[in-house]
């Protein structure tokens, strides 16, 4: 799944946790659950990834600024904790790219990867669950 769609699940439980380490937690789960659905994916080459890793991770950085904006102030620790929750499973793709190994255990690389349910087909499928993650976020992080 894109990183994007995981920071605005990690907002929208930080939010709606309102504490950072229960969100931190939280977060790191929905990663894996998230993995585990249907998403776009099976990229046809390392091009056509890199291409589609490096908009999504710019996208989820702005993101994460943006909604650390729009979050009350009062929630935005656990907002900033669900979000990095939630995306850190995926920093093994960028440490490989450029450092040529990933950060985590040998055995939660595996099931990182065994759990994927990936198709090349499902653009639409992850832009859907982005606009939905994103209303419901920021309808979250602005509720009094
Ligand atoms: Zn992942």
């Amino acid at each position: 799944m894109l990183v994007t769609n995981h920071v605005l699940a990690g907002a929208l439980l930080g939010g709606s946790t309102r504490r950072p380490l229960p969100a931190f937690l939280i977060g790191v789960a929905s990663h894996f659950a998230m993995d585990a659905v249907p998403h776009w994916g099976k990229w046809r080459d390392r091009e056509y990834f890199l291409r589609v890793a490096v908009a999504d991770g710019l996208a989820g950085l702005t993101a994460m600024g943006a909604l650390l904006t729009v979050a009350r102030p009062e929630r935005r620790a656990a907002v900033a904790a669900g979000m990095i929750g939630a995306a850190l499973p995926d920093l093994d793709k960028p440490a490989v790219l450029w450092f040529g190994a990933s950060p985590w255990p040998a055995a939660v690389n595996r099931f990182h990867s065994r759990i994927q349910d990936e198709a090349a087909g499902r653009f639409s499928l992850e832009a859907g669950a982005a606009a939905a993650l994103a209303a419901a976020a920021v309808a979250a992080l602005r509720r009094p």
